[in-house]
């Protein structure tokens, strides 16, 4: 097969690609309006990641070593993984039927294989994602047109290496470490993965062709105060090309290319006003989270990797009330190791120092997909396989995060929370493998905390509608309103097309919030929110009157949301 493949490699040169978006003659300002997915302003150029072509997407690389370097890390873990897979297969299948994935190794090394996709990336200053589709289209075509059915069959080895190939490298930083300056980034869509690994240092702002406002790309943008403005529409996509000046107003969600004199006058006054503001909310650090009257509540921050604790100490957060774990998993090409959490999990806890810490366990499906995972496509994923059913159905994957998290427990004041549960019998089953958890850490002299709080989040209507029994059994509830309005109202969350229905004012999401307050309450149980609604602040009156202790939110919203309790009055 390698012969083969060298004869059609010489034979067949992969030939350059051509760029086909014409870049954007300035010679007149134009604008766009889309959705504003987080505040705030910036002027700057077009870095634009474009066209999908089977979801593959080709951009400019300026360090064309660095992408090259992807590529062979890419490759290095491609070939241990189809090692490992041999192995597996000779032991389950003998050698005959392993022989396969010798092959696809084989084809990995192939010097000429390699050097086609290294040339391309040199040549065209392009991705390593889209220099391994180009080669692999141009092999698998001419596999695909033999006679020979054997060959034509090959075609699908080199579509299999060319997705391994792909898959690891996301969770590269696939777009941070293409960046080069500062820049506002364009896209279709950015994935969850994606949004998070943004560098504010380099990425001022960024702007979408599609997505909807309770989707993970808008929350992470608000959590990491970059202004995004989203669904702007594909003809937007069209007009730029990178290095187009833009100026950005996350505040009316207006884009404009080439922006003239006046509208960056304006930019840069609104700027100035967000400095200003940003100033006098500044003086509220440090102070009480207390009303008028003399109640005081805890506001925690919401976090999804330890790059933003920063933002959360800088604020004064009084804990984290929302680590989202599940992006080790995204940012990651493998599954995290238990002592790859453990690492992260405990520089959270020792920076929060005596402060609670809130860990949310594993929680991905829906938008969250993680490659490696291999999660079957469905026809409703929000409605499917996600969080506590992965765990619960993947006992060793659950025990690995949950013996990191008990390991971790020892450097701080650690809280367990468990997403999506519905019923009684999944916290018993919980239980359960916590204390085998425990126990094994026991029989291994490793220590733990036994202070360590277990949660549930509430973001069923299920599992608000028996609160009561709920409580009986952890130590604290956290609302998820994100996805509570969703179930509740019927409104996919990442449907754009429906977001006018969405309401999260909606009397049953604000029924049932209380509804859980009053059992959690009943039963001696703390209760916080660690939705977006968390950061309403037209609804912190609201929250202090059901007796919500406890308000988790973006960093960026922390001060805002204090501003707004010091200036209620609940008598
Ligand atoms: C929620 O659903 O409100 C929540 C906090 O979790 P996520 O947004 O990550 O689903
Ligand atoms: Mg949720």
């Amino acid at each position: 097969m390698i012969c083969i493949l060298r004869r059609l490699i010489t034979d067949n040169k992969v030939e350059p690609y051509t760029e086909h978006r014409q870049k954007y003659e300035v010679d007149q300002m134009k604008n766009f309006t889309g959705k504003s997915a987080c505040k705030g302003v910036a002027i700057g150029r077009a870095f634009v990641l474009t066209g999908h072509d089977n979801d593959v997407r080709k951009w400019h690389i300026d360090d064309t070593e660095k992408e090259k370097k992807r590529f062979f890390h890419a490759k290095s873990i491609s070939i241990s993984q189809l090692n490992d897979i041999y192995e597996k297969a000779v032991a389950g299948t003998g050698k005959e039927n392993a022989q396969i994935f010798k092959a696809h190794i084989l084809i990995m090394e192939d010097a000429e294989f390699v050097n086609s996709v290294i040339n391309l990336i040199e040549e065209q200053s392009v991705n390593a994602e889209y220099a391994i589709k180009a080669v692999a289209d141009r092999y698998e075509g001419i596999f695909a047109s033999m006679e020979d059915s054997y060959m034509r069959e090959r075609a699908a080895d080199i579509r299999d290496i060319a997705g391994r190939l792909m898959e690891n490298l996301s969770g590269q930083g696939r777009v941070s470490d293409s960046v080069e300056g500062q820049v506002i980034l364009c896209a279709e869509e950015l994935s969850p993965s994606e949004t998070v690994q943004l560098d504010k240092e380099h990425v001022v702002a960024f702007v979408t062709a599609y997505g909807s406002l309770n989707s993970h790309m808008a929350i992470l943008a608000r959590s990491m105060n970059i202004p995004a403005i989203i669904g702007v529409g594909q003809d937007f996509l069209h007009e730029i090309s990178n290095g187009d000046r833009l100026a950005v107003d996350g505040y009316t969600g207006r884009i404009w290319i080439a922006p003239d004199e006046e509208t960056i006058e304006r930019i840069e006054n609104k700027k100035r006003e967000d400095e200003q503001k940003k100033a006098l909310l500044d003086e509220l650090k440090g102070k009480e989270n207390i009303t008028l009257d003399g109640r005081t509540i805890d506001i925690f921050a919401n976090i999804g990797s330890v790059k933003q604790l920063k933002d959360a100490l800088d604020v004064g957060a009084g804990g984290i009330g929302l680590f989202r774990s599940e992006f080790l998993y995204l940012e990651s090409s493998d599954y995290p190791t238990e002592e790859q959490q453990f690492t992260v999990y405990k520089k959270v806890l020792q920076s929060m120092k005596e402060k609670k810490v809130i860990i949310r366990t594993l929680d991905i499906g829906a938008d969250k997909q993680v490659s490696y995972f291999h999660l079957e496509k469905e026809e409703n994923p929000a409605l499917g396989y996600r969080a506590i059913r992965i765990c619960l159905t993947r006992p060793e994957l659950f025990k690995t995060q949950l013996r990191a998290l008990y390991r971790a427990s020892v450097f701080g004041k650690l809280g367990i929370m468990f997403p999506m549960i519905i019923s009684v019998t999944e916290v018993e089953k919980i239980k359960v493998i916590c204390e085998e958890v425990k126990k094994e850490l026991s029989e291994e002299n490793i220590p733990y905390s036994e202070q360590v709080e277990l949660g549930i989040m509430i973001e069923t209507p299920a599992a608000a509608i028996i609160s009561d029994r709920l409580a009986k059994m952890v130590d604290f509830f956290s609302v998820g309103t994100n996805d509570l309005t969703q179930y509740t109202l019927a409104c996919d969350r990442q449907n754009a097309a429906i977001e006018q229905f969405a309401d999260t004012h909606h009397e049953a999401v604000l029924r049932l919030i209380e509804l859980a307050a009053k059992n959690a309450h009943e039963n001696g149980v703390w209760i916080g929110i660690c939705g977006e609604l968390a950061a309403d602040t037209s609804l912190t009156e609201t929250f202090l009157r059901m007796g919500i202790d406890e308000l988790s939110v973006s960093p960026v919203f922390l001060l805002q949301v204090r501003d707004a309790v010091r200036k209620i009055t609940l008598l």
